[in-house]
């Protein structure tokens, strides 16, 4: 075995995506071992606790880690410390994976699934680099208090350091290199002054050391604006983690379906040369309809295309993973949530099942 990927099936729909996980890694006999822990509201069952120690030892220690999906009405009732999405973040912050990629590719088969006219999202091949373990998610002051009128107060605390802006913004120069070249840095330097720090640090960085790349900076409502009037300006977008948090999913819905979107949040590359990350399809867990055979399994298999690029350095194999899915989509074989008019209608399994046999 080569390499090592632990696989967190999650809640929801998290299990049967993760399983299709499971049938391409095989398929692929590519030297990958798996092992697999409890993680979010499946840990709370079994463990009381969304990340047991065993399990967060075992993502620091795996080459990769991939989840499906936490969450689900069922743990809505726990403490914010203990609910599942607690889970996730703690292990986001441990594994310090601070860079999460989420790619927002309209593949030419769904081009009529999007809510924008065709011709503006044919082609499209967004990449987003959003700062995931700093800002206002995890600033301090942080809390709900009561004040002594009696009036109760939310607090949250935007908060950035150099170090912090300019390691997001070396992944997504480094990246852009690879790509057209061209960045988009977004932010809110008009009203605040962690997006005017942002602003200079990225600009900073690009002049002294990324001089082939072409900066360009955009206040994050028209970027919010721009991504529906003209989505294909766009290579890469740099930008923090509450406004990556939304303008990511902005994009995803011009893609047609949550269920094809896949992303990677990646460190810093550690001692022995590996980029370790965590990488997960962009859903839910689908409370509505998991149990059902009826999710779309692609956003958790191109996760793993994601894992074989950034962790395994297996180029060639991500792209037959990508190709397959590109494939069966072109084929006319979908699950239900990007179904149309003459295509064949399949359940999870045997959208996996024409994935694997197209690899
Ligand atoms: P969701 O992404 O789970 O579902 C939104 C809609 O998209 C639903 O109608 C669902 O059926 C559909 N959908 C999602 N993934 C699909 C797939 N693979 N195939 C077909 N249809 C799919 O978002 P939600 O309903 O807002 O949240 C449900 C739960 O998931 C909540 O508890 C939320 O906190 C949690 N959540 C977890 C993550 C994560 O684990 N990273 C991300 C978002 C939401």
């Amino acid at each position: 075995m080569t390499h090592s990927l632990l696989l967190l099936p999650g809640d929801g729909i998290g299990p049967e995506v993760t399983a299709q996980v499971e049938r391409v890694v095989a398929a692929l006999d590519a030297g990958i071992s798996i092992t697999k822990h409890d993680f979010g509201g499946a840990s709370i069952d079994a463990h009381g606790v969304p990340l047991t120690e065993a399990a967060l030892d075992a993502a620091l220690k795996a080459d990769a880690v991939l989840m499906g999906a936490v969450g689900g009405p069922q743990w809505a009732a726990q403490p914010y410390g203990n609910r599942p999405e607690a889970g996730l973040l703690k292990l986001r912050k441990e594994m310090n994976v601070f860079a999460n990629l989420r790619p927002a590719v309209c593949f030419p088969a769904l081009a009529d699934a999007s809510s924008l006219k065709r011709e503006l999202v044919e082609g499209l091949d967004i990449l987003f680099v959003r700062e995931l373990v700093g800002g206002v998610y995890f600033g301090e002051p942080r809390g709900i208090e009561t004040l002594p009128s009696g009036e109760r107060r939310g607090v949250n605390t935007q908060v950035y350091t150099t170090s912090e802006i300019r390691r997001v913004a070396e992944v997504a120069f480094e990246l852009a290199l690879k790509r057209t070249g061209k960045v988009c840095s977004t932010e809110k330097s008009n009203v605040m002054e962690s997006g005017l720090l942002w602003r200079e640090e990225v600009q900073k960085l690009r002049d002294e050391h990324y001089p082939q790349i072409t900066l360009t900076h955009m206040l994050a409502d028209n970027c919010a604006m721009q991504l529906v009037k003209n989505p294909k300006q766009f290579c890469v977008i740099v930008t923090d983690n509450l406004f990556g948090d939304l303008l990511s999913d902005e994009a995803a819905q011009l893609t047609g379906s949550l269920g094809m979107l896949p992303s990677a949040a990646i460190g810093a590359r550690s001692t022995d040369g590996k980029l370790r990350g965590l990488y997960e399809p962009i859903h839910g867990s689908a409370p509505d309809i998991a149990g059902q055979n009826l999710a779309n399994p692609s956003a958790a298999i191109l996760s793993l295309a994601m894992a074989l690029r950034y962790s395994f350095d297996q180029h060639d194999l991500a792209d037959r993973v990508e190709n397959a899915v590109s494939q069966t989509l072109s084929d006319g074989i979908r699950t239900t949530d990007i179904w149309m008019q003459g295509c064949t209608k399949v359940g999870t399994t045997d959208m996996g099942k024409a994935i694997i046999t197209r690899l």
